[in-house]
C-alpha cells in the first residue's frame, strides 16, 4: 500500500481484547485509533469471572488501577458439586492466589474509558467498520460508518477485536470452523442462596450444567446450560431440570426468571478461526478462537493475546508479517489445550450416557484424593498452565480412576459400553496432545530453517527490506471523509 498511514494501528472493537490491544500498543508508542460499534455492555450475558492470570497480565497492560478501583468480589477458585453421589471438590489457583468477578459492564466499561487516556489512543465510539477496502503487508486500508457518515483511514496494522461474530474476520475473507454447542440462561440472585461465596460454583451430573459466582456484595450470577432445542420455558415447565440444585439456589432461580428483568441469554459456541492473520491484519480474543465459557477463560485469553501481539511486534517493529506470525505461533499452544479443555470438560460435565456418568466418578475420586491433582485441574483452567501434554496426562489419570470405579467389587460391575465410550472420550485430547507436539516439532524446525537462511543471506538484504518500520506517523487529519 503506498502513501502515508493515518495511525499505525486500528483496532476494531473495544471490548476486553480491543482495549488490551491498544493499550499494548499504546505501550510500545504506537498511534492506535480504536473503532468501537458500541454495544451495550449492560444488556449482555458475557465474562465477569477473571482468573489471577487475567488480572495479572491486566496489570502488566497498564490497567492496576482500573482493578484497584473494581468492586469486585474475590474468587478462590472453582467448588464442583456432584449430584451424585453428592459431594463438593474444591479446586484451588496456584500458590493461594485469588481471581476476581464482577458483573460485565462494570468490567468491561472502565477498561474502555481507561485505554482512552492513554497517550496515542483515540476513541471513536459508535463508529461500525464496514469493508477493508485494501490488506497486504505493507497495510490496510478500511471504511468505518460514523456519526451519519462514512469514512476511510490507513494505518500500518489492523487489529480485529470486533468479538466472535466478528464481521471484519469476514471482511478479510478469513473462515472460521464454527460449531453450536447450547444457550447459557442467565439470572442475578442473592448470593447468600450460594454454598462456597468466595468460588466459581459448579453443578454438575444433574439434568442441566449449571455454574453460579458472585458478581458484588450481595448478588450472585447464576448460568444454566440449556441444550439446543431447550428454552427458559421449559425450565418453568420441566421443575425436576433443576432437582439436582440446592434447594435455597432453586428458589431464587424461580423467583429470578419471574422477574424477567435480569434475564440474560447467550449462545456458547465454539469457533476457530482457519487462520489468525492475514496481511497487515491480525485477529485477537473471541474474534480468533472461542469455547464453551465454562472454564470462565476468554477474558484471560484476549489479554493473553494482546500480550503476545505486542511481544511479537516488540521484537520484529520493522516485519509486520514476521511478527504477526509469531503472535500466531506463540497463541496456539495455548488456544489448543484452552479448546480442546472446555470440549473435554464440557462433555464430561454435562454427558448423560453412561460413559460420562463414570468419567465423572473419576474426576471425584481423582480431584478428591490428590491436593495437586486438584490444582493442576484448577491450573489447567485458569491457563496458568497451557501446555496440552498435562491435559492429556491429568484426562488419562481421570479415565483410570473411572475405569478403577467401574472394577467389580467396587460400586458397580464394569459396564463394556461405559468403558468403551470413556476410553473414546480420551481420543480428541490425545490427539490434539499428539498435533500440538507436531507442530512445536515443526516450529522448531521451521524457525532452525528461517535462522540458517538469514545466515546465509548476502549483507543488505535484510528482512526489513520493502518493508516499512512501525512507527509514529506524523500527525495528521485522522479520518477522511470517502
Ligand atoms: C455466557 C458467557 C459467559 C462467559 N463467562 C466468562 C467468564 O466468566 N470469564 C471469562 O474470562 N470469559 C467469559 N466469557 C467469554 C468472554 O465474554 C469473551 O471471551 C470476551 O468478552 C471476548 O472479548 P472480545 O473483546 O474478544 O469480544 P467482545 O466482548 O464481544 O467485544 C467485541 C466488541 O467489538 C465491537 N464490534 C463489533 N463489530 C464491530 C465492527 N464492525 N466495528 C467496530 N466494532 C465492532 C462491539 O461493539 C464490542 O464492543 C463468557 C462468554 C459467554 C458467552
Amino acid at each position: 500500500m503506498a502513501g502515508p498511514c493515518d495511525f499505525d494501528v486500528v483496532v476494531a472493537g473495544g471490548g476486553p481484547a480491543g482495549c488490551a490491544a491498544a493499550a499494548a500498543l499504546a505501550q510500545l508508542g504506537q498511534s492506535v485509533l480504536l473503532v468501537d460499534a458500541g454495544v451495550d455492555r449492560h444488556k449482555q450475558l458475557s465474562g465477569e469471572l477473571l482468573h489471577p492470570t487475567g488480572v495479572r497480565a491486566l496489570r502488566e497492560l497498564g490497567f492496576s488501577e482500573v482493578v484497584d478501583a473494581w468492586l469486585s468480589c474475590p474468587v478462590r477458585g472453582f467448588a464442583i458439586f456432584y449430584a451424585s453421589p453428592a459431594r463438593v471438590v474444591v479446586l484451588p489457583y496456584k500458590d493461594g492466589a485469588a481471581g476476581l468477578s464482577l458483573e460485565h459492564s462494570a468490567l468491561t466499561v472502565p477498561l474502555l474509558d481507561a485505554v482512552v487516556r492513554r497517550p496515542g489512543v483515540t476513541l471513536l465510539a459508535g463508529a461500525r467498520v464496514t469493508s477493508v477496502e485494501h490488506n497486504d503487508e505493507r497495510g490496510v486500508r478500511l471504511r468505518f460508518l460514523h456519526d451519519g457518515g462514512v469514512h476511510e483511514v490507513r494505518a500500518r496494522l489492523l487489529v480485529a477485536s470486533d468479538g466472535r461474530a466478528s464481521p471484519v474476520r469476514r471482511m478479510l475473507g478469513i473462515s472460521e470452523n464454527y460449531t453450536r454447542i447450547s444457550t447459557m440462561l442467565g439470572l442475578c440472585v442473592d448470593s447468600a442462596c450460594l454454598p462456597r461465596p468466595e468460588h466459581g460454583h459448579k453443578f454438575v451430573g444433574g439434568p442441566l450444567y449449571a455454574l453460579a459466582y458472585a458478581i458484588q456484595p450481595g448478588v450472585a450470577r447464576v448460568m444454566v446450560d440449556l441444550p439446543l432445542g431447550t428454552t427458559p420455558q421449559t425450565l418453568m415447565e420441566r421443575p425436576e431440570l433443576l432437582a439436582t440444585l440446592p434447594p435455597a439456589l432453586v428458589a431464587e432461580i424461580r423467583r429470578a426468571m419471574d422477574a424477567t428483568s435480569t434475564l440474560r441469554m447467550a449462545s456458547n459456541d465454539v469457533r476457530l478461526s482457519e487462520r489468525v492473520w492475514k496481511g497487515s491484519a491480525v485477529l485477537v480474543g473471541d474474534a480468533a478462537s472461542c469455547c464453551h465459557p465454562l472454564s470462565g477463560s476468554g477474558m484471560t485469553s484476549c489479554f493473553q493475546d494482546a500480550r503476545a501481539l505486542q511481544d511479537a511486534l516488540r521484537r520484529h517493529s520493522d516485519d509486520i508479517p514476521r511478527a504477526l506470525e509469531q503472535y500466531a505461533r506463540t497463541r496456539r499452544p495455548a488456544q489448543r489445550t484452552r479448546v480442546a479443555l472446555a470440549s473435554s470438560l464440557y462433555t464430561a460435565c454435562a454427558g448423560q450416557d453412561e460413559g460420562m456418568q463414570a468419567l465423572r466418578l473419576g474426576l471425584i475420586r481423582y480431584w478428591d484424593c490428590s491436593p495437586r491433582s486438584a490444582r493442576a485441574a484448577m491450573s489447567l483452567l485458569s491457563s496458568e498452565d497451557s501446555r496440552m501434554s498435562v491435559l492429556a496426562r491429568e484426562y488419562l489419570f481421570i479415565v483410570g480412576h473411572s475405569l478403577m470405579a467401574l472394577r467389580p467389587g467396587h460400586q458397580r460391575a464394569v459396564r463394556p459400553r461405559a468403558a468403551v465410550s470413556l476410553l473414546r472420550s480420551a481420543g480428541p485430547p490425545l490427539r490434539a496432545a499428539l498435533g500440538s507436539t507436531l507442530e512445536q516439532v515443526e516450529s522448531w524446525c521451521h524457525r532452525r530453517f528461517r535462522h540458517l537462511r538469514r545466515h546465509a543471506r548476502p549483507l543488505g538484504q535484510g528482512a526489513a527490506q520493502g518493508c516499512p518500520r512501525i512507527q509514529p506517523v506524523a500527525p495528521a487529519a485522522p479520518v477522511h471523509g470517502a
